[in-house]
């Protein structure tokens, strides 16, 4: 049995190269997989392990003051998350890129529990405002939650500058995937003026595990950055959102473009993958190195037969 944790701490670390650094040794000596980023702001992490490595990750990072309090979001799994294990450290835990950077520690929205959430949704004078990425998006979000046309998290602050007028005088509901960019992103909210701003804590993915709630309002899945790439919420009354890049037709599989410098991520049923050789576009399906080709060994014969099938077809 493997596990994958989910956690983060806003809390000062002095010195995030050091600290990063003996960080990794720790993690590799539990043979532990996974992403930790560390900042001068704190710790975000996502790591899988046995059952054995985990519950010893946990209680050592518990074990440091700076980290006692942190929750681990806990799912099980059949095997590693990751392929490796990376601990880096960054100049900031989410990238806001703020002219004047926000201290969750200092200022951050109201706290909502997963049940005053699915609460707060149904009032009026709500908006639910989704803290995450288009493709994130796309893949699952709450029933009724704006989507930020945004490429990247950096991106939001600008778009909220640009739409103020449907926010203003609203409550406004920020969510994402484990609660961490909310704590800045409703902090930057607060600091634009917008007055009740309550965000949702521990993210999506402790909402999908509420016994209480039980992801009720969740339209598709969750969108998540490792190997899963997505994870069921809603329990209660789940629908599918998601669309085959290729066909339209309802999907929930995630797959990541063949071609190595292009990795864009697409959903496509297991038939679109072979029909369209897990490339987004031409161009990645004829690029020198696309793993579809490497993977399936396919010889250049027969690429070139499944390229002109498809030029009839489309
Ligand atoms: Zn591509």
């Amino acid at each position: 049995m493997y596990r994958v944790l989910l956690y983060y701490q806003y809390v000062p670390i002095d010195d995030p190269e050091t600290f990063a650094a003996e960080h990794k040794q720790f993690c590799q000596e539990l043979e532990l997989k996974g992403r930790i980023l560390v900042a001068k702001e704190g710790i975000n992490g996502t790591v899988s392990g046995t059952v054995e490595q985990t519950e010893k990750y946990m209680q050592a990072m518990h074990a440091d003051p700076r980290f006692q309090d942190m929750v681990f979001k806990i799912d099980e799994a059949e095997e590693h998350a990751f392929a490796k294990l990376k601990v880096r450290p960054r100049p900031e835990l989410v990238t806001l890129r703020l002219e004047d950077d926000v201290n969750p520690l200092e200022l951050t929205g109201e706290y909502a529990e997963p049940k005053e959430f699915l609460a707060a949704m149904k009032e009026e004078n709500t908006v639910i405002l989704d803290a995450r990425n288009t493709y994130e998006h796309d893949l699952g979000h709450f029933k009724g939650a704006i989507r930020p046309d945004v490429e990247t998290f950096r991106e939001l602050p600008q778009w909220i500058r640009n739409h103020r007028e449907e926010l203003e005088g609203k409550k406004i509901l920020t969510y994402c995937t484990g609660g961490i960019r909310c704590e800045k992103f409703s902090g930057f909210l607060k600091k634009e003026g917008f007055e009740d701003v309550m965000q949702l804590h521990g993210g999506i993915v402790s909402y999908g595990k509420d016994p209480e709630v039980r992801g009720e309002n969740w339209d598709g899945q969750c969108f998540v950055f490792d190997d899963r790439l997505s994870v069921p919420v809603n329990q209660v009354n789940p629908t599918i959102v998601g669309k085959d890049y290729f066909t339209g037709e309802p999907c929930e599989r995630y797959v990541s473009c063949a071609n190595p410098e292009c990795n864009k991520k697409i959903l496509a049923s297991e038939e679109s993958e072979h029909r369209y050789l897990r490339s987004c576009s031409d161009e990645c399906r004829t690029h020198p190195r696309n793993r579809y080709i490497a993977e399936h060994k396919l010889s250049e014969e027969e690429v070139e037969k499944r390229l002109d099938i498809l030029k009839q077809t489309m």
